[in-house]
């Protein structure tokens, strides 16, 4: 919790500011019934008009400038608190950003949204409250105690009475409240992954007529959150008139006991008026501490929350001393490569060594599973590999930066991920500065000029939130226009034209060949048309390879091969 203050430095002096407005506001607070006091004795008991303007006026004065310290501390506490929040959730989002995907594996996207946004917020109406109070519930509980006894010490004992009846009635409650208030937070993440997850399957859940199961168990964590908001509730109730109890019983045990020793002349009205008062700005304060502690333990769970993602280290990192000047035209080698993830009992690939050359087309070809898209996760340092070494025009991708590697690539995943935002907008996403004519030209030689030309609005036409408005092969063609226009040194394509037609593949690899001539072309397909003419086949067979040659050669040798291609082709194409 602590460490996160650290991130108000740049908000030292409104902090300080707050602080001290604050202060000024308690003593004012506490002053007033002096006044009043004063104005009960010495101006209404004497008649004396003069008196009760003179002391009225200064009565005024100290409540208008209480008002005045009040709004410039709720001012600068909001800026600081609100300051604090940006500073918080920019940190996690270049964390984030920076993460691998094994870390994305680990921790999830729900609870990282959760945890920029919910958790954040905790943390920010926590630290105006402690900015608040941290100071003015001291000032106002010791300095009441003090001007009250010193205003009649006799009468301190009521207080000695119901102090400590206030204490154990708010200690009981807050001990109830706060393993409560720590499952509400459960169970708002937990209402968010369900809520998350359904969502974004609702086609799946409407398609398999499961709405009805799925909204019991909506229900079943939305009823148990309620539950338990019910609880807190409930003790909310009983704690409220319980303090306005003692609180009132407190009043009337001055009143009646002041009154006494007022009618035995030992004690005059003004002091009375101002020793009620001051019973009530102490218990007040009281009350406020204790919120605070209420509140705290679960500005405290969201603190831990957040220190978790600040503190997870990315596990690909960029080395220490990158080179960056060198020359290439994006030569891809795996000498010996050995990759498993994390957790994984069998590596997903074993002793892979291939060289993917500028220039050419090599092809990965496998049955689902057998590790074509992890190996070529690997390329752009997506995980790093246990041993063996990736080179890229001759240099070990981990003695690259990060961006410099990822600049040198055009990567197609197998899912497409389109954002929202217009079709001319998705396809410069590959490269900002890409003209109109260059993002024209990538559609183009990527097939999807046709489709682009019959949408509403062309290329201003608006992609929905995750691409749900375009079909799977037009996601996939926007896709690879979008690695196109980007004119990388080294083309990856993962499964990118599965969702095409025959003719559509075909076209598509066709006008590649001319857009792609120098650079080094890596294509991973499940159908045999897609690969056949590459310069080089790798075929994969459980994360090793079993052959590696062109489409004949691995008729000629390749057992696996043959199989899928027999699998696919009829005698003659094969021929
Ligand atoms: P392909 O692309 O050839 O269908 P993949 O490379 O996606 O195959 O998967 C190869 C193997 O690695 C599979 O057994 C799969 O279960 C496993 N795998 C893929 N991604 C992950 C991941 N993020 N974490 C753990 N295992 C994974
Ligand atoms: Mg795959």
């Amino acid at each position: 919790m602590l460490r996160l203050y650290k991130f108000l430095k740049p908000y030292t002096l409104m902090v300080i500011g707050v602080l001290v407005f604050v202060a000024c506001q308690s003593i004012g607070d506490l002053y007033l019934p002096t006044l009043m006091s004063d104005i009960i004795n010495d101006g209404v008991m004497q008649g004396d008009t003069n008196k009760i303007f003179h002391i009225g006026g200064i009565m005024l004065l100290v409540a208008l400038g209480g008002v005045i310290c009040s709004v410039l501390a709720s001012f600068l506490s909001a800026i600081s608190s609100m300051g604090l929040g940006e500073i918080l959730r920019n940190k996690i989002f270049k964390r984030a950003e920076s993460f691998s995907l094994y870390e994305f594996d680990k921790l999830g996207t729900a609870t990282l949204i959760t945890r920029t946004t919910n958790d954040i917020t905790q943390i920010q109406t926590v630290t105006v409250m402690i900015m608040r109070l941290m100071i003015s519930a001291p000032i106002m509980c010791i300095g009441g105690i003090i001007l009250a006894i010193r205003k009649d010490g006799t009468l301190t004992w009521v207080l000695g009475v119901s102090i400590p009846a206030l204490a154990i009635v708010v200690g009981f409650i807050a001990s109830k409240m706060i393993p409560l208030f720590k499952k509400v937070q459960i169970k708002v993440d937990k209402i968010n992954l369900v809520l998350r997850e359904k969502l974004t399957g609702i086609r799946v859940i409407r398609a398999f007529n499961t709405v009805d199961k799925e909204a019991k168990r909506f229900n079943e964590a939305n009823v148990d959150l309620t539950e338990n908001y019910i609880k807190v509730n409930r003790i909310m109730a009983f704690m409220m008139p319980s303090i306005m109890l003692i609180m009132n019983f407190t009043t009337l045990a001055i009143l009646w006991f002041g009154g006494i020793r007022i009618s035995k002349g030992s004690m005059d009205l003004g002091a009375l008026s101002a020793f009620t008062q001051y019973a009530m700005q102490i218990m007040m304060s009281m009350l406020m501490l204790a919120m605070m502690f209420i509140m705290v333990p679960r500005a405290q769970a969201a603190a831990v929350r957040i220190n978790e993602v600040l503190d997870t280290v990315p596990e690909i990192k960029d080395a220490d001393k990158t080179k960056d000047n060198y020359e290439g035209k994006g030569y891809v080698e795996f000498k010996n490569v050995t990759f498993s993830y994390h957790g994984a009992e069998e590596p997903a690939l074993r002793n892979i060594s291939f060289a993917a050359r500028p220039g050419e087309t090599t092809a990965i070809i496998g049955s689902t599973g057998s590790g074509k898209s992890t190996l070529i996760n690997l390329i752009p340092r997506f995980y790093d590999i246990q041993s063996g070494s990736i080179l890229v025009d001759g240099v070990d991708i981990k003695e690259i930066s990060q961006e410099d590697l990822r600049n040198k690539i055009g990567f197609v995943p197998q899912k497409a991920v389109l954002f929202s935002g217009t079709i001319a907008e998705n396809i410069r996403f590959g490269n900002d500065g890409a003209s109109d004519e260059e993002v024209r030209h990538a559609a183009e030689v990527a097939q999807a000029a046709d489709f682009i030309a019959t949408m509403d609005g062309g290329y201003e036409h608006e992609i929905a939130q995750g691409g749900t408005n375009v079909s799977g092969g037009q996601k996939q063609r926007l896709s690879i226009a979008r690695a196109l226009v980007r004119k990388p040194e080294i083309y990856i394509f993962d499964d990118s034209f599965s969702a095409l037609d025959f003719k559509t593949d075909a076209q598509l690899r066709a006008a590649l060949k001319s857009e792609t001539q120098d650079s080094t072309v890596i294509i991973v397909a499940q159908r045999v048309g897609t690969v056949m003419e590459a310069d080089r086949i790798i075929v994969l067979d459980e994360g090793s390879v079993v052959g590696m040659g062109t489409h004949k050669e691995l008729l000629e040798k390749c057992d696996v091969y043959r199989e899928i291609v027999s699998s696919q082709l009829s005698e003659e194409e094969i021929a």
